[in-house]
């Protein structure tokens, strides 16, 4: 399975960066070890002195796709969930100085755990999704997937132009503003709606 992220898909978020609000969807991938297994913690790593937490909404793929017409993305996924693009924020900001690729500030061992999923019945429609980050029991991330730029649909659209979804595939779809640092010693929790599906403590 792959990790396909989205970037800058807030402009809120995209501003809070000093970056431009793009014309195309940003994307990156992480790799399979990039997930946290169930309650394990997310270890910080001895090579940023800056990883910051982005949560984000997390689709599941649940079929094999290519060239997928956006008016049938939505037969692509029926579980949603919520995940934390961590970034090493120090190294990816030498890495966009050069202009070079962002994987090894977003591509680590742990660095994007994800939660529990949910059944999209459940949960509401993709398009007026509620989600909240919580770090040490306050507020510091909130979310509406109304406003992402480019909703779920455009990016599968978008995304299996270049690249074969599979089942088991997740897309992580951008953060909105409010990113910034954790430390060991963190507890991040984040909900949907009102439904607490991802606990995690930094060490
Ligand atoms: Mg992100």
């Amino acid at each position: 399975m792959k990790i396909i992220c989205v970037g800058r898909n807030y402009a809120a978020h995209a501003k809070e960066l000093n970056n431009a609000v793009e014309e195309e969807p940003v994307i990156f991938l992480k790799p399979e070890t990039a997930l946290i297994p169930g309650k394990f913690p997310f270890f910080y790593p001895s090579f940023s002195n800056d990883v910051q937490f982005e949560v984000e909404i997390v689709i599941k793929i649940n079929r094999v796709g290519k060239n997928i017409a956006e008016k049938f993305a939505y037969r692509y996924y029926d579980e949603v969930s919520l995940g934390i693009d961590f970034t090493a924020r120090d190294l990816q900001s030498k890495l966009k100085a050069k202009g070079l690729p962002w994987e090894r500030a977003k591509a680590f061992d742990g660095s994007a755990p994800v939660g529990d999923f949910m059944d999209l019945k459940e949960a509401g429609s993709i398009n007026d999704l509620h989600f909240t980050l919580l770090v040490n029991n306050e507020v510091r991330q909130k979310g509406h997937s109304a406003n992402m730029i480019f909703s779920v649909d455009k990016i599968i659209a978008f995304v299996s132009g270049f690249v074969t979804l599979k089942k088991g595939d997740l897309i992580f779809t951008g953060t909105p503003e409010g990113v910034g640092p954790i430390k060991p010693g963190d507890k991040l929790t984040a909900l949907l709606g009102n439904n607490q599906l991802l606990s995690l403590d930094v060490k």
